[in-house]
């Protein structure tokens, strides 16, 4: 039996039936499995990509810089991180985003204490902006995570 899990969402999972965006029929239908989860007292951690909406990668060329595309990139972890969270609190999945890329406007910095304080209440956290640096993606980044969160 896990205490805590981590589960590395990409972007593409949450666009569903689009060709890209974010599609909030699958983000519920991810929502209920994780709530299978949470039911069991295992606490939920997940890292949510971006690349329904921009990859760094793909992004740079034609005079657009790397560090800029991959700052829009985390961008677009952020804004799914946002609408995911809102789609698990309506379906009685509590759920908090935590960012690594500075946004005070919209979502809490992901601080280990803040992270430790929302799972330990039963909330799922959502980690947008991967480690917040650029030549990165979400998966790297969540395997970091995974660590430093013990999952
Ligand atoms: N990214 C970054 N640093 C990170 C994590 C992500 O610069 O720590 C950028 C990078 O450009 C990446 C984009 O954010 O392509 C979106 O993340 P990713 O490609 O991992 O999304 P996914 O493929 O999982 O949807």
């Amino acid at each position: 039996m896990y205490k805590r899990i981590l589960l590395k969402l990409s972007g593409e999972q949450l666009q569903g039936k689009y060709d890209g965006g974010f599609d909030a029929e699958r983000a519920q239908w991810i929502g209920a499995e994780i709530k299978k989860v949470t039911d069991r007292n295992i606490e939920v951690v997940v890292m949510i990509g971006g690349g329904n909406y921009a990859r760094g990668a793909q992004l740079a060329h034609g005079g657009v810089q790397r560090v800029t595309a991959d700052t829009i990139g985390m961008l677009a972890t952020l804004m799914n991180g946002l609408a995911l969270a809102d789609v698990f609190n309506a379906h009685n999945l509590s759920a908090r985003v935590l960012t690594n890329v500075k946004s005070d406007q919209v979502a809490d910095q992901f601080t280990h204490r803040r992270a430790l304080s929302h799972l330990i209440k039963n909330r799922v956290v959502i980690v947008a902006g991967g480690i917040g640096r650029p030549y990165l993606t979400t998966d790297t980044a969540a395997v970091s995570l995974a660590l430093e969160l013990d999952c």
